[in-house]
């Protein structure tokens, strides 16, 4: 297995494959990029099949951190990590829990602050005290801050929802608008909240009976089939469960006029991005309106000041709506699909080694 010859690679800074003995560690911590800054990222906890499934999501993972980032105006790079093993053995045998994320904090500590990791599928706040305890590049784990990040991840997606509707159906409002949001998790409850706020009529999913229950009777939300719902007769769909979900059949199927959801990575190949701008269909790339999370992130580990102020993280996250605005008039423009265009935009940002403009 090489990583320069690797397909998902792309110029990344550094890649460091991490290994401890005695408490079993096997990572490997990838940095994409960090012209804008030092690297913020997830660390990822996964049974992977191979070392070389496990290379390939650090890459990819690393870099789209990187996209995600220039795009939110946030100073900083692309990483990621990930950790090789059975995260649920690993639960009930809490010395080796405890040696593996410190092995894993040495490794983070390694990279001088080029990286600075953060929680991910498969890891805790809890797990990430630990790595804390061997390096202060942790971010997301200092009491009474932030907290779960999904609240603004939700706020960001309804904004980004919000320049959608300005864009393609030329509304300021939502009022009557129909919305079907596919997963009722953390995020999609609280899309579900703001959305009924604003006036709109929910359509709604989960695989979770209770969910869709409690989102029926807390907003009047109409249920509807998970299998079908990005089918639904509607205004906007909002997928925010799985990724790849926008595929040949499903973007045959849709009614929609606008998608825009939180899932991460939602189309099922860069191709569909193309395929949803020929349908006539405006897609708020997931990468951009997702970002409330990262963004609050940031904010908490000091790279926009030295205190963590709500509001001003607040502010941050609402220009989700004019860099939406932005990049569906550039893609208009350039003839090329929202996704294309938002790429353009992040690589323009990051490209320059100018921090200046990141601040
Ligand atoms: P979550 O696990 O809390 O919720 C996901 C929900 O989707 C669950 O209720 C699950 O039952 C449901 N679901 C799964 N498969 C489904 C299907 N086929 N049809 C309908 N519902 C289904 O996750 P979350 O934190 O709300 O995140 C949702 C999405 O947003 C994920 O793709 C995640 O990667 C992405 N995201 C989340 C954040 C965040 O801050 N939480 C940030 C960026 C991106």
């Amino acid at each position: 297995m090489t990583v320069f010859s690797h397909r998902e690679f792309d110029g990344h800074e550094r890649v460091v494959f991490a290994q401890d003995a005695e408490s079993g560690l096997k990572a490997i911590l990838a940095v994409h990029n960090t012209n804008r800054g030092p690297a913020l990222g997830g660390c990822r906890f996964w049974s992977y099949a191979s070392d070389e499934e496990a290379l390939t999501d650090v890459l990819r993972l690393s870099r789209g951190m990187t996209y995600k980032s220039a795009l939110a105006g946030l100073p900083l790079g692309g990483g990621k990590s990930v950790v090789i093993g059975d995260a649920r053995a690993l639960r009930r045998d809490p010395a080796r829990r405890e040696a593996l994320f410190r092995a894993l904090g040495r490794a983070v500590e390694q990279l001088g602050g080029l990286y600075t990791a953060a929680e991910d599928v498969g890891t805790s706040v809890a797990d990430l005290e630990l790595v804390g305890r061997e390096t202060r590049h942790v971010a997301g784990v200092a009491a009474g801050q932030v907290g779960d990040p999904s609240p603004y991840t939700a706020y960001g997606v309804f904004r980004g929802l919000q320049a959608a509707v300005k864009h393609r159906l030329g509304r300021d409002d939502l009022k009557g608008l129909s919305v079907a949001v596919q997963g009722l998790g953390h995020v999609g409850q609280g899309l579900c909240e703001q959305l009924s706020e604003a006036g709109a009529k929910l359509i709604v999913a989960d695989l979770e009976e209770e969910r869709v229950a409690e989102t029926v009777r807390r907003f009047g939300a109409r249920a509807a089939d998970p299998e079908t719902i990005l089918a639904s007769d509607c205004d906007v769909v909002a997928p925010c469960a799985l990724g790849a979900v926008l595929n040949d059949d499903s973007i045959a199927a849709l009614k929609a006029t606008v998608v825009a959801g939180a899932a991460n990575n939602q189309l099922a190949e860069p191709r569909h991005g193309e395929a949803l701008r020929r349908k006539g269909v405006l897609y708020a790339p997931d990468y951009l309106i997702n970002a409330g999370g990262i963004i609050v992130i940031a904010y908490e580990a000091g790279r926009r000041g030295p205190r963590f102020e709500r509001a001003q993280a607040m502010a941050h996250i609402d220009r989700i709506y004019d860099t939406g605005l932005e990049i569906f008039a550039r893609a208009e423009r350039e003839g090329v699909a929202t996704s294309t265009a938002a790429d353009r935009l992040a690589e323009e940002r990051f490209r320059r080694r100018d921090r200046a403009e990141a601040a």
